[in-house]
């Protein structure tokens, strides 16, 4: 007997339920594209150079997790930002960008005055909304993503924006959205920001694919720069998970941008006390080493020209399936692949198709129709359009 019994079963995981069914798979064709994960050419993980060159060198100057702090917010805001230099942040390095997401969290259901509720894009990061609700916020869904032009619903998205109560928590991908790969224009962008601000929403950005997008760090963080730069109170979660490849290492930032430097401090000592009870004190050994290519100009700039490399592979696995999929006549439009962003293309595939992947093709990949860009290589665009065009047909 237990007091336990009537605990219910979680569901299971959907992503990691892929990667054991692939595992498990012995067809010489199998290709896992469920994961998000960036893989080379030949299939294998990457170890960056910088992240080599940094390990190696970390003995010699221990940068200090203080410095981490410094370096991820000038990364994330740029060197010149104002609330930066005006001390209006408050910085903690959190367990990657699903820590920082939840110390977030924690942080608004405790201390926000506002409405304690999360408007999440639909489809989000399937996380979104577990981690938001497991810290007692409320979550609401605004229209993202349009299924007829597989591109963004923007109208749908301003119009739920709109229609949310004022002061409301407005969670945003500050690129490559997950699982879409469908990011809004610069113009776009602007106009997200003016109905932030006229309701005063609080916009918390998520960016976990910063310098993966478009391969420019800079490019990828504008949209959370734009709204920084009014001056507006803001959270970002950040990882360093892709785009330096330092998954299991639990790499990670959360700024809490507020509009006055005291309150900064008093919010950080929260974040601070937050943390403590949560899991103490973050791991030192990833955050030492973004420490390092970041405060270095030659790692730097090392650790740019690799991001660039993997974005650079990605699109042209994008251009390679496009290729293919006229190649073989699938029949339909797929414009799409070449014109969503970073590591997913959200294919459009239903639940059907995903199943005739999978048990016909041995291709792996989420129910939804997401598949992983860097899961692919060149050899085997063809057979991938040969499996999606036997789905569709
Ligand atoms: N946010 C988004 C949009 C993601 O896609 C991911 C990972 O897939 C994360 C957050 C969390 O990543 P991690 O906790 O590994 O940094």
């Amino acid at each position: 007997s237990s007091r336990f019994l009537d605990v219910p079963q979680a569901p299971p995981d959907a992503i990691l339920g892929i990667s054991e069914a692939f595992k498990a798979d012995t067809s010489p064709d199998k290709m896992n594209l469920g994961v998000g994960a960036y893989r080379t050419e030949e299939g294998k993980p990457l170890v960056l150079g910088a992240v080599r060159e940094a390990e190696r060198r970390e003995y010699l100057n221990m940068g200090g997790i203080p410095e981490f702090c410094k370096l991820a917010a000038a990364l994330a805001f740029g060197k010149g930002s104002a609330a930066l230099q005006e001390g209006r942040n408050a910085t903690i390095q959190c367990l990657s960008g699903t820590g920082s997401l939840r110390v977030g969290g924690e942080f608004l259901s405790s201390f926000y005055p506002g409405p304690k509720l999360v408007l999440i894009p639909t489809p989000s990061w399937a996380n979104h909304k577990a981690i938001f609700k497991r810290c007692g916020m409320q979550t609401q869904e605004y229209r993202y993503y349009k299924p007829e032009t597989r591109g963004l619903d923007y109208e749908g998205m301003l119009e739920d924006i709109r229609a949310a109560p004022d002061g409301a928590v407005l969670l945003l991908h500050a690129c490559a959205h997950n699982p879409t790969g469908v990011d809004p224009t610069p113009e776009q962008w602007q106009g997200i920001l003016e109905v932030t601000q006229s309701k005063k929403l609080l916009p918390f950005f998520d960016s976990a694919y910063q310098g993966f997008a478009s391969g420019d760090l800079d490019r990828d963080g504008a949209s959370l720069r734009m709204f920084a730069d009014t001056g507006m109170e803001m959270l970002l979660a950040q990882s360093f998970a892709k785009n330096m490849g330092l998954y299991g290492e639990r790499v990670g930032a959360l700024s809490v941008v507020v509009g006055d430097a005291a309150a900064a401090k008093k919010v950080e000592s929260q974040l601070k006390i937050t943390a403590r009870q949560m899991y103490s004190n973050p791991p030192r050994h990833g955050a030492s080493i973004a420490t390092r290519i970041l405060g270095d100009p030659a790692l730097m700039d090392q650790w740019k020209q690799e991001l660039k490399g993997m974005a650079d592979r990605i699109h042209t696995m994008r251009q390679g399936l496009y290729d293919a999929l006229q190649e073989v006549g699938a029949p339909g439009d797929w414009t799409h692949i070449l014109k969503q962003i970073g590591m997913f293309s959200f294919t459009g595939l239903t639940r059907p198709q995903v199943e005739n992947m999978t048990n016909k093709w041995h291709v792996y990949m989420t129910f939804d129709g997401r598949i992983s860009m860097a899961g692919l290589s060149s050899g085997k665009c063809k057979y991938l359009a040969e499996a999606i065009k036997d789905s569709v047909e």
